[in-house]
């Protein structure tokens, strides 16, 4: 207030200042006197400015301080507030309050930030604004009496879609060539995933082999945030051109489909063979039936006569089509850098199926017979995981999933959306395009 007193006095100076001057000059023509009070006028009404702007000015240059912590791996919620002085008890209610009112879980190390608000550098803590992943912050009151009262603030999040295509260059590996493309290293390892059983990424990779990826990216205020799902793919594999499409189920259930509708998620058939007998089972240690000594079965024994079609339970590319004492005639597949699978006893090989063929999933690569060492016609089926063979029974492996006929109705006009979507995109590469319909990535955990 000592400031308005301050500008009123030299407001009264100035007008009495001007006044004097003025009568000196009381001859002079009437326009200029105008010309001077008008002066006058506007030298009041700015000095009044600053004088009742002062208190919205004060606000805009705040005191309000803010402590920011970053959430290191090893820290709790407890351990924090601890940290910034808040008492046991406090704390117990934050939490409490936290859990109920802003189904507040756990902080994330390295992604989370704590901001402790303070009217100024002196005052006590106001407000507690907890920022979980970018699309969530919560804020708790720490007013007088503390209630501790918690606020989930949803961060708005504009989703638009992003197209990216390349070829892979010569010499190059897909990685290389997709980051060449401009398509963001989180998008690659999931289209890693996606196509882990369609292809082989160290050896399936030739010069040329064209690809496509559609993908969604998150905004807040204009600002990208991250990278969402992937909706489309498309990838010339050897054996042809691989495509692939996100679907959101009417009952929110989500999966990857190809052009057809078909589950595109390959994966490995448990029993190659439909509907055959175990005949003997996984185990890490039993009596071999010729040798006689106890031994593990690394695999699975499958009642097949002789003769029986024998396809590959993925897709994958033939890595042995041989012989030895214990299989006999037995190929090895190559499923993806995780996957490996062997089948033995064969009476005789598929035509054309040799070390380095690409096999489809079902492709017949062999019949069944008793080669090696066997009591009798059977498949013995391995699954190799990592290297460690592992019971193909109970190995945990992506689902295959198949739409029903409406589902697969729907999923049509979807995808018919989807195309459009990447020929327009194609066609002006800078315009913004939003699917209305794609429901919102969660924070990945
Ligand atoms: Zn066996």
């Amino acid at each position: 207030m000592a400031s308005m007193k301050k500008a009123k006095f030299i407001i009264k100076k100035m007008s009495a200042g001007l006044v004097k001057s003025l009568k000196k000059v009381g001859n002079v023509h009437v326009l200029s006197r105008i010309i001077i009070w008008i002066a006058v006028a506007m030298v009041v009404i700015a000095l009044g400015v600053v004088c009742f702007y002062r208190p919205a000015r004060d606000a805009v240059f705040s005191t309000e301080t803010h402590t920011i912590v970053h959430v290191k791996s090893g820290d709790t919620l407890s351990k924090i507030l601890g940290e910034q002085g808040f008492s046991m008890r406090d704390i117990d209610a934050i939490s409490k309050n936290l859990k109920k009112d802003a189904e507040f879980t756990t902080l994330r190390a390295g992604r989370d930030k704590i901001d402790f608000v303070r009217e100024n550098e002196n005052a006590p803590i106001s407000k507690i604004v907890i920022e979980n992943g970018p699309w969530n912050k919560i804020e708790i009151d720490c007013g007088t009496p503390s209630t501790w009262q918690c606020q989930k603030i949803e961060i708005a999040r504009d989703t638009r879609v992003a197209f990216k295509h390349g070829e892979i260059a010569k010499g190059s590996s897909f990685y290389l060539s997709a980051m060449e493309a401009g398509i963001p290293e989180g998008v690659i390892l999931d289209v890693y995933d996606l196509l882990a059983f369609e292809m082989d990424f160290e050896r399936d990779i030739r010069a040329g082999q064209k690809f496509y990826v559609l993908y969604e990216e998150n905004f807040s205020s204009d600002k990208k945030v991250d990278n969402g799902h992937i909706l489309a793919i498309s990838f010339d594999a050897l054996r042809g051109n691989v495509q692939m499409y996100r679907y959101v189920k009417p009952d929110g259930k989500s999966g990857y489909y190809d052009e057809n509708g078909n589950g595109a998620i390959k994966s490995l058939k448990r029993t190659p063979i439909n509907n055959a007998k175990i005949t003997s089972s996984f185990s890490g240690k039993r009596k071999h039936p010729v040798l006689g000594y106890t031994r593990a079965h690394k695999g699975v024994d499958f009642r097949a006569p002789t003769g029986t079609p024998i396809p590959a339970a993925g897709s994958g590319r033939v890595i042995a089509r041989s012989y030895n004492r214990g299989h006999g005639n037995f190929v090895k597949i190559r499923h993806n850098g995780t996957f490996e699978t062997l089948y033995a006893h064969l009476s005789k090989f598929a035509k054309g199926v040799n070390v380095g063929t690409v096999v489809r999933q079902g492709q017949i690569i062999g019949y069944a017979g008793s080669t090696g060492m066997s009591t009798g016609p059977h498949l013995h089926y391995e699954v190799i995981k990592n290297g460690v063979h592992v019971n193909p029974m109970t190995v945990k492996l992506p689902a295959i999933d198949n739409l029903d006929a409406n589902n697969k109705k729907i999923f049509m006009e979807k995808k018919a959306q989807i195309e459009s979507t990447i020929k327009s995109l194609q066609d002006n590469p800078n315009q913004i395009v939003r699917l209305g319909d794609t429901e919102q990535k969660k924070d990945k955990k």
